[in-house]
């Protein structure tokens, strides 16, 4: 395999562009969207050509607009590029129009109430900042969707806001410090993603499975992660072969797929790229799910992203490194060498600690979800508290700063420091910490919390848009001092001493951080109901809107379809348990119940012995059975009751407090009636046979 000639090599990337396109048609494309214009109908036209012919060199007979509207997933909808030509032949075209926009059904789509019924279409509108590709022989164009009326109806185009507002205020900033070449800053992305791999013949036997993506029942197996044993383990064959593949699919779509390994429970994986702008990696993401996925399946498996798909397993996450450059090639979250550098890092620095402080709800309600809750602060996950591990080198000399003490460390003697005079810090060795829920990783902060199945685009969107409102405020003080240097010492002092308490070093798992954080008066939102109405609170709705990210009217459809999801999600797991405890686990103890009982008779009638232990398991099932028939009955009743609730948010908390306790109570006496039952009663594949059957 020549992997440099595979990677992109169904990508029409900038090469291929250079390529194909004459000379002025490249650049006026280069210049629409470096400055953020719209394209020139003529230009539009050559593209799309060239684009079509392109494709169709690749074996592609179809396009799509491709767009990621809000339910999570990519979607698609793919028109041919023939044309007739009235004498019962066709030709392929592609026209600039055809490239550009695009109209949808977006009926089928969830709008959150932004598009009235007697309004149905959609629009879809190319993002050329994104590498149109080829997928299953379509042309796959990279596009944001949108209603009639101009509301988002997507996660692209909130995307694309809010990297533009934090490109405007970095730029101010670097320009007070004196940068004047500097033309974009972006904000780049590396998402690392977890998941689990199990076969696909027994995946297809269980309805949980099947129809909510995990195990809603399942003892646990004998043997766990206890042993660590699988993390660095060898990559089973079956899972090299997949792995391969994987990364060869990737490679043709120019994902930079860059590290495979193991996790740490049984069957779990996860892949790596390098990091790119937030934009290319969170089409890159989307792209990897998919392909996660059907790879699984040319494999035989089944890729699950559920975040939670095994109870007492760990579960699957997302990490979300994030940091910010120019267009230039300097990370601006990278430790300076020379004095102007630190005093810059640590303006940068400063705005991620006050907008995280600041914004802890929305960071919070970024990642929130129904599979994210079985997650998040669960022994393995960080906790449900926002709080930012910097390490103890740059604590301390925050610190120092902060209380105007001098500082040393084993590196440097005893010196005076101030935002000029930054050590020479080693980086830190507790790096490491892996119980941070947002932790600087030497020069890129690393946002743990995400679920493995989250779009990338919400926490981005909110990451970006917070950071850059501190970088405006930060600018506005800046812009008009008369004393630069001293306003800047006093703005990162005020900071540091303002917005200290959001930063924790120790262990997030302890119980005394708990305690210790609410002292702090941070926020540690459980459970998604908990978080979502933050959304709307006023603070927020004037964030968003005064920068343009979302309009009041997306912001209330945003929150209206994250409760249906919460509460859709959770309705399905209780009427697939009920359906499962009905159809398959009842009649599955009933049966070996059935013949327990034969036993029992014919030991002590025909043979006149001592009918044990047939008795005694007997006795425990039929108590459990009977358990597992009063916990499906009550239920079927909490799911009932929440058909009469109207106001989502109640229905939401409905779901929480009743509901899915309802569901623990019934799984808890199913899973112990799990392991009496012989082998060959069980209603489906246990843990054992998917954990450990890849
Ligand atoms: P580890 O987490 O094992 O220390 P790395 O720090 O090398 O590994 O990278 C983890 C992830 O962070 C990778 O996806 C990598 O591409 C990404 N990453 C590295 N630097 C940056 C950056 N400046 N911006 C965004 N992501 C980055
Ligand atoms: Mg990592």
């Amino acid at each position: 395999m020549n992997v440099s000639e595979l990677f992109g090599s169904y990508v029409f990337n900038d090469a291929v562009m250079r390529e194909r396109l004459p000379e002025e048609t490249y650049f006026a494309l280069k210049k629409a969207v470096k400055g953020g214009k719209s394209l020139d109908i003529t230009v539009a036209n050559t593209v799309a050509t060239a684009m079509k012919d392109w494709a169709v060199s690749k074996g592609a007979t179809h396009y799509t607009h491709w767009f990621q509207p809000m339910t999570g997933i990519t979607a698609e909808k793919h028109d041919s590029f023939i044309s007739p030509v009235g004498d019962g032949t066709v030709i392929m075209e592609f026209s600039g129009k055809e490239l550009i926009k695009g109209e949808s059904d977006a009926s089928s789509f969830p709008s959150g109430g932004l598009r009235a019924t007697f309004e149905a279409r959609g629009y879809t509108a190319w993002d050329p900042t994104s590498y149109a590709f080829i997928k299953d022989n379509t042309l796959c164009i990279p596009t944001a969707f949108y209603s009639y009326g101009g509301h988002a109806l997507d996660k692209k185009t909130p995307l694309l806001r809010s990297m533009e507002l934090l490109n405007t205020q970095a730029l101010r900033i670097l320009r007070l410090f004196g940068n004047t070449n500097s033309e974009r800053v972006i904000t780049t992305v590396g998402a690392e993603q977890e998941y689990f791999l199990v076969d696909k013949e027994l995946f297809n036997k269980r309805k949980d499975l099947v129809f909510t993506g995990r195990t809603l029942f399942g003892a646990r197996p004998p043997k766990g992660q206890e042993m660590n044993d699988h993390y660095f383990g060898a990559i089973r064959p079956r899972v090299a072969e997949f792995m391969k593949d994987l990364d060869t699919e990737l490679w043709k779509l120019g994902v930079l797929a860059k590290t495979e390994h193991n996790e740490a429970a049984p069957a779990q994986h996860e892949i790596a790229p390098i990091f790119s702008d937030t934009n290319t990696a969170t089409d890159h993401n989307q792209i990897t799910m998919e392909i996660l996925k059907n790879v699984a399946e040319r494999h035989g498996m089944k890729c699950l992203l559920h975040e939670k798909p095994f109870a007492g397993m760990n579960g699957s996450g997302k990490h979300n490194n994030w940091s910010i450059a120019t267009d230039t090639g300097i990370n601006l979250l990278e430790p300076g060498k020379s004095p102007h550098e630190n005093a810059q890092f640590l303006l940068f620095l400063c705005s991620v600690i006050k907008a995280v402080d600041e914004y802890q709800d929305l960071l919070r309600l970024s990642i929130a979800s129904a599979g994210n809750d079985h997650r998040l602060g669960s022994n393995e996950a960080p906790p449900a508290i926002i709080s930012i591990f910097l390490g103890d080198e740059l604590t301390g000399i925050l610190e120092a700063i902060d209380s105007g003490s001098r500082y040393s460390n084993k590196e440097n003697a005893d010196m005076e420091i101030g935002v000029h005079v930054l050590p020479h810090f080693p980086k830190d060795t507790t790096d490491r910490n892996r119980t941070s829920p947002f932790a600087f990783t030497g020069n890129k902060f690393e946002f743990r919390m995400l679920g493995s199945s989250l779009s990338i685009s919400g926490p981005n969107i909110i990451l970006n848009t917070i950071i850059a409102e501190q970088l405006e405020q930060f600018a506005d003080v800046l812009e008009n001092a008369d004393d630069f240097t001293s306003e800047l010492n006093t703005l990162i002092r005020k900071t540091i001493r303002e917005h200290k308490r959001i930063i924790f070093n120790g262990n997030g798992y302890d119980d005394a951080w708990v305690k210790e954080a609410e002292k702090r008066g941070l926020l540690n939102i459980k459970t998604t109901p908990e978080a979502l109405d933050r959304y709307i609170d006023d603070k927020n709705i004037e964030l968003f809107t005064k920068h343009r990210i979302f309009t009041k009217e997306e912001i209330f459809s945003r929150l209206d379809i994250l409760y249906d999801n919460y509460c859709h999600t959770v309705s399905i797991e209780a009427l697939t348990m009920i359906d499962m405890a009905k159809k398959d686990i009842i009649p599955s103890i009933l049966k070996y119940e059935e013949h327990l009982a034969k036993l029992v008779e014919i030991k002590q009638e025909k043979i006149g012995i001592l009918p044990e232990p047939e008795k005694t398991v007997l006795s425990k099932l039929s108590k459990l059975c009977k358990d597992i028939y009063d916990g499906t009955e009550y239920l079927e009743k909490t799911v009932a009751s929440a058909r009469s609730i109207t106001d989502k948010k109640e229905l939401s908390f409905c779901y929480k407090d009743n509901v899915i306790p309802a569901m623990e109570t019934l799984r808890k006496s199913a899973d112990e009636a799990e392991t009496l039952l012989g082998t060959e009663y069980l209603p489906y594949p246990t843990y054992e046979d998917l954990l450990f059957g890849v």
